[in-house]
């Protein structure tokens, strides 16, 4: 049985290697099971960044880009930004009627990227809301099934338990509880050994060019005590170790390369060159993609016409059902 399947990301950036191996090739694997919707959320990125407005357009285009090049593919599931489909802001009033002050301040997340981020001041009436936004994101389709990673299950859990305060309050049944679909990959270190992330400056982007990348992973560092090339080094201990846990896909080559390390059999740049040529290898066809993309602007305008188009469908659907529940007059022009 095909089931709903929400998620989202925000434009703030170009991707990076952990959002494709963390998120993006398992939304890959969805979509040819469910029926998925797949959102780049702006609303969500201008919580954070609603000083520096002036980037988010293009962000949203590199998102796109991104998830285009990875294999998302229009034809299988609802690729669409966030703020074309308005319902998720009037749904995210809606629930903000039934939230609780004290769920919100209680986010943990909230409280984390408060004291993360005090070069911006996210001391504004949206951000505390920010899970809020989120629920009405993934309770607007009804989806039953949300892939996120672990860092998201405190807002998913704030989701479910609005739902069940929601139904309680205007009826059994008109909204969906949704479970989390975990991830199975680890995180993915960038390359400095700490989460890959474009705020730490450590990332490997999808875009980013074969020169590029292998110049981030030639000067990567390793186990700290592998100083000379003699000096045997411990796999578990080395970033580059992390990286080829998940992109190296041969098996008995990893088991070389970790005999190699321990020995001190093989160099740190000759571990890392074997990394770049899988990373190379599965990257190709990425890039070919993505630049075919690039070249087509009306291309990437229709696929987000059309996205826009089949979620707002389903957007209004659950609307319908939701303002008489409330006591409110449905519109008659919808
Ligand atoms: P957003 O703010 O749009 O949710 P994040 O940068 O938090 O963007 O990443 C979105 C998702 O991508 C995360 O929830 C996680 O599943 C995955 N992800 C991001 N970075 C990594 C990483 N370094 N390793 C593994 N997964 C990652």
């Amino acid at each position: 049985m095909k089931k709903r399947v929400f998620s989202g990301m925000r434009p703030t950036g170009p991707l990076h290697l952990g959002h494709m191996a963390g998120a993006l090739s398992n939304w890959v694997k969805l979509q040819e099971q469910h029926e998925c919707f797949y959102s780049i959320v702006d609303w969500h990125a201008l919580m954070s960044n609603y000083m520096e407005a002036e980037n988010t357009r293009q962000y949203c285009y590199d998102v796109l880009m991104d998830w285009l090049a990875v294999g998302l593919d229009p034809e299988k599931c609802s690729i669409f930004v966030q703020s074309h489909v308005p319902q998720h802001a009037e749904l995210c009033l809606a629930l903000s009627m039934i939230t609780p002050l004290g769920w919100l301040y209680r986010n943990p997340t909230y409280k984390e990227q408060i004291e993360n981020m005090q070069n911006k001041d996210l001391s504004t009436y949206a951000f505390l809301g920010y899970p809020v936004l989120m629920a009405a994101d993934i309770l607007l389709y009804r989806a039953e099934l949300v892939p996120v990673g672990e860092d998201q299950s405190a807002h998913l859990e704030l989701s479910r338990e609005t739902v069940r305060r929601f139904n309680n309050f205007y009826g059994e049944g008109l909204l969906v509880e949704p479970q989390p679909l975990w991830t199975a990959t680890p995180k993915v270190p960038g390359t400095d050994g700490r989460k890959m992330s474009k705020s730490y400056g450590n990332s490997l982007d999808i875009s980013e060019s074969a020169e590029s990348m292998w110049e981030k992973l030639r000067s990567m560092v390793t186990d700290p005590a592998r100083i000379k090339r003699t000096d045997p080094g411990e796999p578990e201990k080395c970033p580059v170790w992390d990286l080829q846990k998940v992109f190296n896909p041969d098996a008995e080559e990893l088991e070389e390369l970790a005999h190699g390390c321990r020995t001190a059999g093989i160099g740190c740049v000759d571990c890392k060159k074997k990394l770049n040529v899988h990373i190379q290898t599965m990257m190709a066809p990425i890039h070919e993609r993505r630049v075919r993309y690039t070249k087509n602007q009306k291309l990437l305008a229709d696929i987000l016409t059309h996205g826009a188009e089949t979620a707002s469908k389903a957007a209004r659907v659950t609307m319908e059902t939701l303002y008489p529940a409330m006591g409110l007059i449905p519109a008659f022009n919808r």
